[in-house]
């Protein structure tokens, strides 16, 4: 194969990105200047080394801890419980949630053999023992598996005497938290429920 076609079969496994797509982006970056594709070439390459996961949170930073755990003025007794960094940004356009976040990285799947040791619960568990926490807001989507793994994280921390609620309201049964706009979220949020 050709170093094109390469660049066309990386490209389509984008997600999102069909064959034609990957075509025409392959095709529009030879035609475009240097500059452009080696700086493109080199925030890829350096991904992987700039963008590590939050010590506290999981979320996704440039540094050890990201931007909102270091941030003093959000409300240390919330953690809003997520499957993926990309769910925190959803949440933070909202403006809604003043708290602090956790992000799992998936959610329980026993069928592909995704149990509660591969996601971030561990130091779910040290944040609720060593913090003033007093609700976790469970946000993981509202599919099977969201459900699953938002009843095992209530029997998990039931003892440590938090209030466990969940986003439901107003969102799409199978839907994804990424795909709600910021009203639906904002309403999600003010009428959580307890779990
Ligand atoms: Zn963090």
């Amino acid at each position: 194969m050709n170093h094109l076609d390469q660049l066309i079969q990386a490209l389509s496994r984008l997600p999102g990105i069909g064959k034609k797509s990957a075509a025409r982006m392959a095709y529009h970056l030879l035609r475009s200047d240097r500059e452009y594709i080696r700086q493109l070439g080199e925030l890829i390459i350096d991904l992987p080394e700039r963008i590590v996961r939050c010590g506290v949170c999981g979320n996704y930073s440039e540094g050890e801890t990201c931007g909102i755990c270091r941030d003093p003025r959000r409300d240390s007794r919330l953690i809003c419980v997520v499957e993926q960094p990309q769910d925190v940004a959803v949440l933070e356009t909202s403006h809604e949630f003043q708290g602090y976040y956790h992000v799992l990285h998936g959610v329980l799947a026993p069928l592909d053999g995704v149990g509660p040791s591969d996601l971030n619960l561990q130091s779910l568990i040290s944040r609720i023992g060593s913090g003033n926490v007093e609700e976790l807001i469970i946000a993981t989507n509202p599919t099977v598996e969201g459900d699953t793994t938002a009843l095992y994280i209530k029997k998990l921390v039931e003892h440590l005497g938090v209030k466990v609620s969940r986003l439901a309201l107003g969102l799409p049964v199978g839907g994804d938290l990424e795909y709600a706009d910021r009203l639906t979220l904002a309403r999600s949020l003010k009428g959580r429920t307890s779990l």
